[in-house]
């Protein structure tokens, strides 16, 4: 399958056409950014390491019943996926205080939520990815009220089967950010990755709060050793496949 069309260039990801219309071609790049791209860098062997993680991970979710835009791997960089439209939401989902929630509302960083929270942000690098209220997700007609309860309800059920699969790897699923796609005949798939780069895991094996992160925290913060971190998650992720 040969790449046609580049269609567009993300921080991470090219997306190309291919020869068939219903398939389109991701390339996932080493190139690292934060803070709404302010912060710019290059991770060595993030563009492998992310699609192969995320082609382990959309595989497994699957096979317990959570539809995805993955087809294949055809290079350990490139994704084949089903051509959707990108809702423009993005679904952060969590199950420990960090980050934004705790500078939005000073839970302290670590504090294990009493049930998942499930936040959505409007997808525009323009307006810096604002959290958004369902009312305004309807104000916007970014989705109709009944795509939002099925998005809603995919999210948590992702979220179960993650934090299961990533406490059989010795890490915690402290939060993660989604995006989900709608195909030709109107279903809703899982799109995107899920990665270090939009997850952020905490090495069980460790408690010191910088030693543990194995994500894009590494960089975002320069702790330091961030390619091994990610290879730590592959290297983790991958070998729950050859039990
Ligand atoms: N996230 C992402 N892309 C974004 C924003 C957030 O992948 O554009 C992920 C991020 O890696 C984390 C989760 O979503 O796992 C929650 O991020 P948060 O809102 O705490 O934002 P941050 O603190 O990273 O600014």
């Amino acid at each position: 399958m040969s790449q046609t069309e580049k269609l567009y260039e993300g921080k991470a990801k090219i997306l190309y056409s291919t020869e068939v219309p219903e398939i389109l071609l991701t390339v996932y790049k080493d190139d690292a950014t934060a803070f709404n791209a302010q912060k710019k860098g290059q991770i060595k062997g993030k563009g492998e390491m992310n699609c192969q993680i995320t082609a382990a991970l959309f595989e497994w979710l699957a096979s317990v019943g959570i539809p995805t835009h993955y087809i294949d791997s055809p290079q350990p960089n490139q994704m084949r996926v089903k051509a959707v439209t990108i809702v423009p939401v993005e679904v952060v989902v969590r199950n420990i205080a960090a980050g934004s929630l705790c500078r939005q509302t000073g839970l302290p960083e670590g504090q294990v939520l009493p049930s998942p929270l499930v936040e959505y942000y409007y997808k525009s690098d323009e307006l810096g990815d604002p959290l958004l209220t369902r009312d305004r997700i309807f104000l916007l007609d970014l989705v109709t009220p009944e795509r939002l309860v099925e998005i809603e309800n995919m999210a948590r059920q992702i979220n179960k089967n993650l934090q299961k699969f990533f406490d059989q790897c010795n890490i915690t699923l402290v939060d993660f950010k989604l995006e989900f796609g709608i195909d030709t005949q109107q279903n809703l798939l899982l799109a995107d990755e899920i990665s270090p780069d939009t997850c952020r895991l905490w090495d069980k094996n460790e408690t010191d709060p910088q030693s543990r992160v194995m994500d894009k925290d590494r960089f975002r913060k320069d702790l330091g050793e961030v390619e091994s971190a990610y290879q730590q998650v592959q290297q983790r992720v991958l070998a729950q496949f050859k039990k």
